[in-house]
């Protein structure tokens, strides 16, 4: 064997056991129970840890090529796996060209296979008019199809009714997905235009700029068409108890759908929003506590299928107000959180829900790599699959800061956050490539998956 993960308590879906992990050739081998023990080249003990199936993040934005001063593969993959995060599937958009074609998915392929410490795979884009590229991106390894509902910048246009038929029709019946930021376009556009016209510059008037009915609308609306085309979707971060309860409808209609909500929707306020600031502007905004309350119901009861951090860095220029200088209108939207998401949401299920931990490994991983087609490769401690862990001391306290972020940005609404419990050790296809609190792994070890 190459590595043997001792004494560690292994979680799964369904229960916690405490067992050996051994990994040969970066798949795991073997998980023995008893007390016979085999050979093993590295031994890496895990005395009074949980041993959980490496982190997947399906909703990053890396920002390369092309958007650097953001983020890059290399500083976004560093972050990932001290936080636990030993996969993740990079945003087609922020991207120089945007993932919107073959060319385009080859060159993003060769500008990052040196730099990622974990692996990876890439959204292929979907905006309104390169339908017919789908093929070409599919067949090197593009499986889900990223669109906006609303405005995502000039250079990746929103699609509507129309389009998204056609592309539902078009890969109905097939693995492939489609990927949705569901907010209605229009009824932002029309509540902005409100808002701005009476002068108004808040935190508060951005909330209200972005109702919850635009977040319902726009997956009710895409619901339908996926039910009606059979096509499979998945609802990118939801935001609100009452956009998940159409959700589980869908679901139990037969729908084929999943979808994802993150941490800060989890943990944050839009009174924390109103409070710390522009760390926390993000889209779909922050709601309320009875909201965020109302969320984890359905998080607990799988039909958000799993949590992302929908990374989405930016520069301080970009991101903080100047003390109220800068307009709300003109700050950048999105929250980084690829490093810190596993060690919030097991502080929230084990520490202050007290809940299983196997909660965190649905939430964190195996959802994620079911509802992505990942798994059984990924996403789950169980012989045959890659050797990817992440070890938690469930205990070890902690606090969220600017300086201990590897982010090439660092700042992050997170910071200030305190709890217990966070990933110590993380291990992708056998090799250790975090340790006491040091990335150990090298760059272009991380690979992108076909
Ligand atoms: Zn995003």
């Amino acid at each position: 064997m190459d590595v043997r993960v001792k004494n560690g308590r292994i979680v799964d879906a369904d229960r916690v056991y405490q067992g050996d992990v051994y990994i040969k050739d970066g798949k795991i081998a073997a998980i023995m129970t008893g007390d016979e023990v085999i050979a093993a080249a590295e031994e890496i003990d895990a005395k009074g840890n949980f041993i959980f199936p490496g982190g997947i993040d399906p909703h990053v934005h890396f920002n390369d090529p092309g958007y650097n001063w953001r983020e890059t593969f290399s500083t976004g993959s560093k972050a990932a796996a001290a936080g636990g995060i030993t996969t993740i599937i990079d945003m087609p958009l922020q991207n120089t060209p945007n993932l919107l074609n073959i060319n385009a998915y080859k060159n993003k392929a060769e500008a990052v296979k040196n730099a990622s410490y974990i692996d990876y795979c890439f959204w292929g884009g979907f905006v309104n008019d390169n339908i017919a590229d789908f093929d070409g991106m599919a067949d090197i390894g593009a499986k889900h199809f990223k669109a906006f509902m609303s405005s995502a910048g000039s250079d990746y246009p929103f699609v509507n009714n129309g389009i998204i038929k056609k592309a539902m029709e078009k890969l109905a019946g097939t693995k492939l997905m489609l990927g949705f930021h569901c907010e209605d376009y229009h009824i932002i556009a029309e509540e902005e235009k409100k808002i701005t016209q009476a002068g108004k510059n808040t935190r508060r008037d951005f909330l209200d700029s972005r109702p919850l009915i635009a977040e319902f609308i726009a997956t009710k609306n895409i619901i339908d068409m996926a039910g009606y085309t059979g096509a499979k979707v998945h609802i990118c971060h939801v935001s609100h108890p009452e956009v998940a309860e159409e959700i589980r409808k869908a679901k139990h209609q037969g729908v084929k759908i999943t979808a994802e909500t993150c941490p800060h929707y989890l943990v944050f306020t839009e009174e924390d929003m109103l409070e710390k600031g522009t760390l926390l502007k993000c889209a779909p905004p922050l709601r309320n506590r009875q909201a965020r309350e109302g969320l984890w119901q359905y998080v607990l009861d799988g039909t958000l299928d799993c949590v992302v951090s929908d990374h989405s860095p930016a520069s301080s220029e970009e991101k903080l107000d100047d003390g109220g200088k800068k307009s709300i209108w003109d700050v950048w939207s999105g929250i980084s959180g690829v490093q810190t998401g596993f060690q919030v949401i097991f502080n929230e299920v084990y520490h202050k829900r007290k809940l299983s931990p196997c909660y965190v490994a649905k939430m964190m991983s195996l959802g994620a790599a079911k509802a992505f087609d990942l798994y059984p490769a990924k996403g789950a401690v169980i012989p045959g699959a890659d050797g990817d862990l992440a070890i938690v001391d469930p205990e070890k306290e902690w606090e969220i800061k600017g300086d201990k972020l590897l982010y090439t940005n660092k700042i992050s609404g997170f910071e200030g956050l305190k709890g217990k419990g966070c990933v110590v050790t993380s291990i992708l296809r056998g090799q250790v490539i975090y340790q006491n609190e040091i990335i150990v792994g090298k760059p272009g070890y991380g690979r992108l998956i076909q």
